[in-house]
């Protein structure tokens, strides 16, 4: 297989930095595409910072480099792919896995964390896969992966914006993958469970430590353990490499998801 070119929105770190380091361990060129400036929500989001040093960790192990982006911004977007573009040549595999969250009681939780969530998780989506369509289909095996979540699956208390967001995102995924079939594009969405990312330690669990992690992920999952951005890497690698499937939202949340 001719070495692929992949896009990877949220790579700065987490999950997104998980699944930049499998693309590379496969074989494949990755662009890292962040927020250059940390963001203005509840928990520090990516920098510039975190961008150029996860790019000097994982060079050893093939050809990555960054761009920032916010995925909020359709001229940011277009930018971005064009970075992607002049950088590399193309774009064959789009990973849009930029997400924010928060939570909080339906009384107290604003309109502007209403919009905050739904601009990067569900609009973000559409506007990065507007700006590298063109690319995609200039590639002969292209595939688009989007990171919803087992919240897109299952709704929880405290959680309806996020949840909302990620059932979005498998219609959204649904929708591309039936329109963009026709021409070989597959899109495919991504469902984690409970990793220890900044999500869990700098919001949901903050200041409860990795300790209290582990024991309720331990406790509530079937197979006994969170999951790992690595689990993450490997099955978007996965998806973005499957020729027969499309359109399937894949649970990877150790059977606490099973539909
Ligand atoms: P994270 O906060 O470490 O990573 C999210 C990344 O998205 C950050 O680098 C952040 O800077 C970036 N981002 C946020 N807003 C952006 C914007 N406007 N433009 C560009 N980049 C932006 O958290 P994570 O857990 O690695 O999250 C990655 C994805 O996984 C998200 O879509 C999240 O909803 C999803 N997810 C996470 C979990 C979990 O347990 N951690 C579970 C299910 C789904």
């Amino acid at each position: 297989m001719a070495t692929r070119t992949v896009l990877v929105t949220g790579g700065a770190r987490g999950i997104g930095k998980g699944m930049a380091k499998s693309f590379l361990e496969t074989g494949h060129r990755v662009m890292i595409a962040d927020l250059p400036a940390g963001g203005d929500w509840r928990y520090p989001l990516g920098s510039d910072t975190e961008m150029t040093s996860t790019v000097d960790e994982l060079s050893s192990i093939g050809e990555v480099r960054c761009t920032p982006v916010d995925v909020t911004d359709a001229a940011s977007c277009e930018q971005a792919v064009q970075s992607t573009v002049d950088a590399f040549g193309g774009v064959d595999v789009l990973l849009n896995n930029a997400g924010v969250i928060d939570s909080g009681p339906i009384e107290e939780f604003g309109e502007a964390q209403w919009d905050g969530i739904f601009a990067v998780n569900v609009k973000g989506v559409f506007l990065m896969t507007r700006a590298a369509v063109a690319s995609l289909r200039a590639s002969d095996d292209a595939a688009i992966v989007n990171t919803a979540s087992i919240a897109g699956k299952r709704g929880s208390a405290r959680l309806a914006a996020y949840c909302g967001s990620k059932w979005a995102v498998i219609g959204i995924t649904q929708s591309f993958a039936q329109e963009l079939a026709p021409e070989g594009i597959r899109v495919n969405a991504l469902c984690p469970g409970m990793v220890g990312t900044a999500m869990w330690h700098d919001h949901l669990m903050a200041d409860q430590g990795d300790p209290a992690f582990q024991k309720r992920t331990s406790d509530i999952m079937p197979l006994g353990r969170p999951q790992t951005v690595e689990d993450m890497g490997q099955a978007a690698v996965y998806l973005a490499s499957a020729r027969n499937v499309t359109g399937i939202a894949l649970n990877v949340a150790g059977g606490y998801e099973m539909h």
